[in-house]
């Protein structure tokens, strides 16, 4: 028998259950055991469900209360010392401080999961570091799930991906750097050191963490465990040889006489690169992800070795559309076929990227919810095809019939397929984007329209969302304002913000986007081929969830969405207003994407569609607008082989949506970060005439990239960290923008905040905003 498995659910609960158990805690409405015991409810309740929907194996050690690289930081006992942890069990408080921070300690860094939206505890080794079973955790979880009579296969993280994914710290510079509140600059991550900081490479820590590993799977053995699934999602990335060669080191390691078998999962992208080592692994099994990287099956399968398992992830653990049962059970036959029993049918990954449960949803349209599947129905899909090879496609055949009927109205619902949108896609043909002239002709025009001062100054696009504002846009969507008084007291925000950056002196101000709840859920709401779910929520981090839109259809825009606000705005001021827009990677990047056609397709709708937008602006007076792409980078394909393709149509995309743009309209972009280093090319390309970037917490260094490149647009380097409730003072920001011009022309250079205002209060803002424009002042007279 063919068995089928999952490789991890949700942890957040149908009802975000685990988030109000956390805030309860952390504000001290309910104590541990409270906490400890709502979480054990929600795992119970997550393993009925997998084993209701016919899951033949149940993953534990998949639910976390914060993050799963967290909890194996805690197994592992890799604890930095800054936490004081005196050893034996990492409790509940250490946790959390590593997590969030303490009254004495900020919390550690965390980062993107791959190219998921989820965010990691990144672990910190430091030379020498012992590791030591310090968490029964695991262990505590297997036996509630034995008791539930489930078959438990125990999820770790692998010892090469842990330590891939870690960074080396160099433990006499925290201190040193605490002071500072620096952290990071400590690290030397691989490539890339900085100069100055004493480094090891980390994968030396890994004969000294594999026995940690054995203890844990002697331990599950005694158990009476069968399985253990261990993550090694870091084959999918471009791993150094000597990690490869570890990898092999390692798991011969950790074969032992009484261990119990071990799956290794890989996800996210092709490991065909390592088929021969992984086919030669002494491990029970591998599991593949044959929904992002489906062409790497045919390596796998020739001499697939006969002891073997082989799981196939044909259920897309990362988006939310229903499977084409029929083409996995085509995808999957060659290898039932010669594998027989020893195929396993699993979704793609962990669905802790996708939500709950579809159920949920009972305010979707049938039609467009006959399209979708969420975790639980996603377990069902893959149980469907369990069953369709165990007992014939004939004992599903309602099922599947089901699942075509869904497939075909997908491919034919004029709900989907707007020929408008299909024509003018066809209509650009190869067109780049290009603006009518070179940078140079329409910096001179832009010069001449606007009169603007040396060095500039504004802001990225929010101001303060006080509470007022929530409010107001939280009792219009229950139909308690009316639209009338909520559009009056957005426009009473915008004319408090327009008249505060008149008194400041900002050149070219902004409205300050009361209205917009999410950049691009605002969007979303008022573009055509988007929808929204009530209760479609994936977890980012710890306890912030989001709740993507999706995108189904084609895109289209079909009214203005943001003229009547800046052209309210603008008619406040003389000064230029700067209009705001969220560019099509970024709105691409945080939704759920159509996967009947390529991103880029659907990158380039939305780039006609924000283009659309532009072009009213313009017509409606506005003369410098703002194409935000924070999600520029994170686009980025985990292969670098991968990159240039990506490159192309994201820089194309931008330039398509600001192409209709005068020479004398001038188009700004903003992300909000500084790590260019091996993608300037690719900014340089979208050709935005200003690019506004976070600059102020690496002190500018990251601006170098820009010199050594010879950026030839403007830039703003924002020079007020947005991220503190501090306040800079105007000789900080002299200093930043001292360092600026050092190595950018000063004639190109702009003077502005990090990123958005949205998350701070006005007692921070304004002053912050009077020590900039001040300091604008004391640079255009040095310079
Ligand atoms: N214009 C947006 C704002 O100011 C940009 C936010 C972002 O870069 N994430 O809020
Ligand atoms: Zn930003």
């Amino acid at each position: 028998m063919t068995s089928v498995h999952s490789l991890g659910f949700p942890r957040i609960g149908h009802k975000r259950e685990l988030k109000k158990a956390l805030e309860s805690f952390w504000s001290r409405e309910i104590d541990e055991q409270e906490l400890q015991s709502r979480a054990a409810q929600l795992r119970d309740r997550h393993w009925q469900i997998q084993q209701s929907c016919g899951m033949d194996l149940v993953p534990v050690g998949d639910f976390s209360l914060y993050d799963h690289m967290l909890d194996m930081s805690c197994t592992l006992g890799a604890i930095p010392p800054r936490y004081g942890f005196a050893g034996g069990q990492v409790g509940l408080d250490t946790f959390f401080a590593m997590a969030r921070g303490s009254a004495t300690q900020p919390a550690m860094e965390m980062t993107k999961w791959f190219d998921a939206n989820y965010h990691f505890i990144v672990p910190e080794f430091h030379e020498g570091m012992d590791f030591r079973l310090s968490s029964e955790r695991l262990f505590d979880q297997v036996k509630e799930v034995q008791a539930l009579g489930l078959q438990a296969k125990p999820v770790l993280v692998g010892p090469i991906t842990y330590l891939w994914l870690g960074k080396e710290k160099d433990l006499n510079a925290e201190a040193h750097h605490e002071a500072q509140h620096h952290h990071d600059d400590s690290a030397c991550h691989g490539h890339g050191a900085p100069v100055g900081t004493a480094c090891f490479d980390r994968l030396t820590l890994l004969p000294k963490v594999l026995p940690v590993y054995a203890e844990i799977l002697a331990r599950l053995a005694e158990m009476g465990v069968e399985w253990v699934q261990i993550d090694e999602p870091a084959l999918a990335l471009d791993l150094p040889q000597e990690w490869v060669k570890a990898l092999e080191s390692a798991y011969q390691t950790l074969r032992r006489d009484k261990t119990p078998k071990v799956l290794l999962a890989t996800y996210f992208d092709s490991v065909a690169d390592h088929a021969n080592a992984l086919k030669a692994l002494p491990v029970a099994g591998v599991h593949l992800d044959l929904r992002r990287a489906p062409q790497q099956l045919n390596s796998f399968l020739s001499d697939y070795p006969a002891d073997k398992v082989l799981s196939l992830g044909v259920v897309d653990g990362r988006n939310v559309w229903r499977a084409d049962l029929d083409a996995a059970l085509e995808l999957l036959q060659p290898a039932h076929q010669q594998l027989g029993d020893r195929l396993w049918v699993a979704p793609s990954c962990s669905l802790l990227h996708t939500p709950v449960d579809l159920e949920q949803e009972t305010e979707l349209d049938a039609e467009l919810k006959s399209w979708l599947s969420f975790s639980v129905q996603k377990l069902d899909e893959v149980a469907i095809i369990g069953r369709a090879l165990n007992e014939g496609v004939e004992s599903v055949a309602q099922e599947l019939a089901a699942a075509r009927a869904a497939v075909a109205s997908r491919k034919s619902s004029p709900r989907i397929h707007n020929p408008a949108v299909a024509q003018r896609l066809e209509g650009l043909g190869q067109d780049d984007g290009r603006r009518k002239s070179p940078f140079p002709t329409r910096e001179a025009a832009q010069r001449a329209r606007f009169k603007l001062p040396a060095f500039p100054t504004t802001s990225i696009g929010s101001f303060p969302q006080t509470p007022e504002i929530r409010k107001a846009r939280l009792q219009n969507r229950k139909g308690e304002l009316s639209n009338a008084d909520y559009q009056k007291a957005m426009e009473a925000e915008i004319a408090l913000v327009v008249k505060e950056q008149e008194r400041l002196g900002i050149d070219v101000p902004v409205h300050g986007e009361p209205e917009r709840n999410d950049m691009v859920e605002y969007f979303g709401e008022q573009l055509a081929g988007f929808a929204f779910t009530r209760h479609g929520w994936v977890q980012s981090y710890g306890s912030r969830y989001v709740k993507p839109p999706l995108i189904f259809g084609d895109v289209s825009r079909p009214t203005p969405m943001t003229v009547a606000w800046s052209k309210y705005a603008q008619s406040l001021t003389q000064r230029p207003m700067k209009g705001m827009l969220t560019g099509p990677v970024t709105i691409l990047q945080w939704s759920f994407v159509r996967d009947d056609q390529p991103r880029e397709r659907t990158a380039l709708q939305i780039a006609l569609a924000i283009r659309d937008e532009v072009r009213d602006l313009i017509d409606a007076g506005i003369g410098i607008i703002q194409i935000d792409e924070p999600a520029y980078r994170e686009g980025l394909p985990l292969k670098r082989k991968d990159w240039g393709h990506y490159l192309e149509w994201a820089s194309r995309a931008f330039r398509i949506s600001a192409q209709i743009a005068p020479d004398d309209v001038q188009i700004h972009t903003h992300m909000c970060y500084s790590e260019f280093n091996d993608i300037l090319p690719a900014i340089a390309a979208m050709d935005a005439d200003v690019i506004t970037i976070e600059t102020s917490r690496s002190q500018m260094e990251l601006l170098d990239a820009f010199a050594t490149f010879n950026y030839p647009n403007e830039i703003g380097p924002g020079v007020y960290d947005i991220h503190s409730p501090r306040v800079p003072s105007v000789e900080e920001m002299v200093g930043l923008m001292e360092k600026a011009v050092k190595v950018v022309p000063a004639e190109r250079l702009w003077i502005n905040p990090d990123c958005g205002l949205k998350t701070r209060k006005w007692a921070e803002v304004t002053p912050a905003l009077e020590n900039m424009v001040e300091a604008a002042r004391q640079v255009r007279a040095r310079h």
